[in-house]
């Protein structure tokens, strides 16, 4: 199984995936490779790099970045390990390109979905989790130093929202949106409980 976690920041991605993670790998007892973008490789920690702190670059060279690590990150680690019969639980995945480069930064939503498809040969997630909270509650649990692209107003806060909900909207067979904003106990729950439905745990 392939298990991507999506939502704008202060959702709880991380979190959730690795408790997800924790859980399946003990329902399941099989592998979990729990992993994420940008920066789940090597190669790929080094464009997360460029990517949030280098210098400030055009919409289209960060798209690029960003295919560019998912490309790598398919290739060299979630088609193996699902080939191995791994469950692959990644912290964003394509969906955070359109929704932050096409919604975010107004690039074309055909052309960047095109791009990340042409990046991973065409591998989608059996389930996508949205995990959905409002600007309020995601802008007080970001703290402390914020990246380059964490420092983004409000406008673009909410394109970005928008963009996850109409893509959930659009394929319901793949998408699950989670109300993110309770505590991190019950949010697991919700997402367990998800996912135990979708996969048919
Ligand atoms: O989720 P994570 O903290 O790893 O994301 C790193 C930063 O990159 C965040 O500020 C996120 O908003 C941004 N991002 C982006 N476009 C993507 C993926 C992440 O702007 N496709
Ligand atoms: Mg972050």
């Amino acid at each position: 199984y392939f298990v991507s976690f999506e939502g704008g920041d202060g959702g709880g991605k991380t979190t959730q995936a690795r408790l997800l993670g924790d859980w399946l790998g003990t329902a399941l007892g099989r592998e979990v490779v729990v992993t994420r973008e940008p920066g789940g490789t090597a190669l790929g920690a080094t464009l997360r790099q460029l990517i949030l702190h280098g210098e400030d670059m055009d919409p289209r060279t960060e798209a690029l970045l960003y295919a560019a690590d998912r490309a790598h990150h398919v290739a060299s680690l979630v088609r193996p390990a699902l080939e191995r019969g791994a469950v692959v639980i990644t912290d964003r995945y394509l969906d955070s390109s359109v929704a932050y480069q096409s919604g975010g930064r107004e690039l074309s939503e055909q052309e960047v979905e095109d791009l990340s498809l042409w990046a991973v040969r065409g591998l989608l997630p059996d389930v996508t989790i949205l995990l959905d909270v409002d600007l309020a509650t995601s802008g007080a649990r970001m703290s402390g130093d914020l990246d380059r692209l964490e420092r983004v107003d409000d406008a673009f806060r909410q394109r970005t929202r928008d963009a996850y909900h109409r893509r959930a909207a659009a394929d319901p067979a793949r998408w699950v949106v989670v109300d993110a904003a309770g505590t991190v106990e019950e949010v697991h729950a919700q997402v367990r409980a998800a996912v135990a439905e979708r996969l048919h745990l």
